[in-house]
């Protein structure tokens, strides 16, 4: 396929570039917005960001216009995704609500689920966050012991939830629970919508080996939920599951326009820096480590493209996703050890301590060993490559 940008696709750039030149937090461009990202307001920063964004027509593009969005195409997709990353905007506060819980209620929500949460979804008046891992079910899903039990109209649900991103923030949970114990794992699974302000839900923060806070432990202690809160079926909640997931899966895939900027970045280091009065960037070592990990991500931006290739005939994303996936996240831990590396005794400086950029480049290394976990591990796509891509027989664990 031609991925080249036709007339259209550059006038819709420009639109975009339009707007977030008039419309991007003051001094952000500059680097000049640093808040506490514990702090009440940073949150408010970010809620108050999606909220243009969605007075301006950019929250969720690819959503139908009936819901607020674009009805972009892929391509159109493409665009937004590299303008977003060349201007380095704001995180996305309510990103599971917009690219995981949104796109499943469209697809399997029922009608009065559809009014009820998709708008405020894409308004950022809620909040999403999505209770999936358990201190004993990460990979293995099914695993989960959070049980939710019918008492009339309601259900008790009690358990622990794990790693629950946006957790502190959320105002609601895509939540998975068993209500049945039948004879496949797979089955007896429900999945609520749950209401996080209440008593019995109670969230503690963990804090990560970047001193960051993002995401957390989520305790249910006679929490309450409603029939008309579940999405699917009674104990059929497996394919609402695995429905969300492939939602998350496809977003991550899009990160291939972050790592380009990124290598972007990293060159830019190499030309800042100095070895023996010379830049970094004439040493024949780092240049060598420099071309490696262009051509590497180069071929996974290829491989992104393929992938949409085979997207775009079908009409929906495969397991391919899992390839982009692993290739990106592992990539961008490379890249940002060699940015750390390239630093020299500087590197393990850190936070105000740190002497360039004020700890970007230690704050995303250490950030990116989650990325190869969250979202799903790197084994786990290498499983399901070798499984759905390779047709290898079955992982014998499972
Ligand atoms: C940044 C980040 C954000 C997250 N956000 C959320 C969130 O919002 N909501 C949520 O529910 N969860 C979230 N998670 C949790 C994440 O989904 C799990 O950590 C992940 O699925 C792995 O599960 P686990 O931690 O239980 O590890 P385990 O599944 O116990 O795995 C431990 C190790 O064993 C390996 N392993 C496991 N099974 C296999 C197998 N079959 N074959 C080969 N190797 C295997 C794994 O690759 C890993 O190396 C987040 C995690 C991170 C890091």
């Amino acid at each position: 396929m031609d991925f080249s940008f036709t007339e259209k696709e550059e006038q819709f750039r420009q639109e975009l570039r339009t707007w977030l030149a008039a419309n991007l937090p003051d001094g952000w461009l500059q680097g000049n917005v640093q808040l506490d990202k514990e702090s009440k307001a940073y949150e408010l920063f970010l809620r108050d960001w999606q909220k243009k964004l969605y007075e301006g027509g950019w929250a969720a593009i690819a959503w139908p216009k009936e819901y607020g969005g674009r009805n972009a195409t892929l391509m159109e997709e493409i665009v937004y995704q590299q303008e977003m990353v060349r201007v380095k905007a704001p995180p996305l506060i309510n990103y599971v609500g917009l690219h995981m819980v949104a796109p499943t209620l469209m697809q399997i929500g029922s009608q009065q689920q559809k009014d009820k949460y998709i708008e405020k979804i894409i308004t950022g008046e809620e909040v999403w966050c999505q209770g999936y891992s358990e201190p004993n079910a990460g990979s293995d899903v099914a695993a989960i012991q959070t049980t939710a039990v019918k008492d009339g109209d309601r259900w008790i649900i009690n358990g622990q939830k794990v790693w629950t991103s946006f957790g502190h923030v959320a105002d609601r949970c895509f939540l998975i629970t068993r209500t049945s114990r039948l004879e496949k794992k797979h089955k007896g699974i429900t999945v609520f919508l749950l209401d996080m302000h209440q008593p019995g839900v109670e969230t503690r923060p963990i804090v990560s080996m970047d001193g960051q806070k993002d995401f957390n432990e989520v305790y249910l202690n006679d929490a309450v939920a409603y029939d008309a809160e579940i999405i699917g079926q009674v104990d059929e909640g497996w394919n609402v599951i695995i429905a969300l997931l492939m939602h998350e899966r496809t977003g991550i895939g899009g990160q291939v326009f972050t790592l380009e900027q990124q290598f972007h970045d990293l060159v830019a280091l190499a030309k800042d820096l100095n070895d023996d009065d010379e830049p970094l960037i004439k040493n024949p070592f780092i240049r060598k480590t420099m071309v490696d990990l262009y051509t590497r991500s180069r071929g996974s931006l290829l491989n992104y493209y393929r992938n949409l290739t085979k997207q775009l005939k079908n009409g929906h994303p495969g397991a391919e996703s899992s390839m982009d996936k692993l290739l990106v996240s592992e990539l961008t831990k490379e890249l940002f050890a060699q940015a750390i590396s390239m630093q020299g005794h500087h590197g393990i400086l850190w936070k105000e301590n740190a002497l360039i950029d004020r700890s970007y480049w230690q704050d995303n290394y250490l950030y990116s060993f989650g990325q190869t976990i969250g979202g799903g591990t790197s084994e786990i796509q290498k499983n399901t490559i070798a499984e759905r891509i390779l047709g290898l027989p079955k992982d014998m664990g499972r």
